[in-house]
């Protein structure tokens, strides 16, 4: 099963897709995941993501599409995998399908989840509280004023792959504002019927 997670930062997609891990055994693809491993790390990627992410705008397409077209070649990504936070552009949701294409495997469904600008920022807000309770570390894009350039980077480059998805009859909303079980559940029902097409 291969899916993409959409919607703006802090809608649920990182906590739905680790449901989705341990029920399905596919691993989860997190773009910002991989690219905060690579700036941990310091490496080439890294040290030229920094900046931009730190900033909230995004990192460029060149160098997410090389990240994930690597990642899906390795044997965990035999059965499939949840793309969360990628594709993030239209170029990006081109270059998605080509690395597929080329591989022949097939997208079975790309959800939405659809959540009211309203709570985002309170959201982001107790995840850093949380994180920080833990004793985790404390994403530096997680602030009030990081989080308003992250969700006009949404709106402009993100969000038309709304349409995009829709216009191939593959977008399927699911209402991110239920409660976690909940949302998940709706996921499952979609995916049902997703995957047996
Ligand atoms: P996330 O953890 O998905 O919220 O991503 C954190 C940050 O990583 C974003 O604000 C971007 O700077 C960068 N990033 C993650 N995924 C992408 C992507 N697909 N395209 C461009 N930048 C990305």
């Amino acid at each position: 099963m291969r899916l993409i997670l959409l919607g703006p930062p802090g809608a649920g997609k990182g906590t739905q897709a680790q449901r989705l891990v341990e029920k399905h055994g596919i691993p989860q693809l997190s773009t910002g995941d991989m690219l905060r491993a690579a700036v941990k790390a310091e490496t080439p990627v890294g040290l030229k993501a920094k900046a931009v992410m730190d900033a909230g705008e995004l990192v460029s397409d060149a160098i997410v599409n090389a990240i994930v077209a690597e990642r899906i070649d390795q044997a965990d990504c035999a059965k499939g995998f949840i793309l969360d936070g990628y594709p993030r552009t239209l170029a990006q949701a081109d270059a998605v399908e080509a690395m597929l294409a080329e591989r022949r495997i097939k997208l079975d469904a790309v959800i939405e989840l659809v959540v009211d600008d309203k709570v985002l920022v309170g959201r982001i807000v107790r995840r850093a509280q949380e994180a920080a309770t833990a004793g985790q570390p404390v994403r530096k894009d997680d602030n009030p004023e990081v989080f308003e350039e992250r969700l006009r980077e949404y709106y402009k480059k993100t969000a038309p792959l709304i349409g995009y998805y829709h216009a191939k009859g593959m977008l399927k909303g699911v209402d991110g504002m239920a409660d976690i079980d909940a949302v998940t559940s709706q996921i499952e029902t979609v995916l049902a019927t997703a995957v047996q097409k």
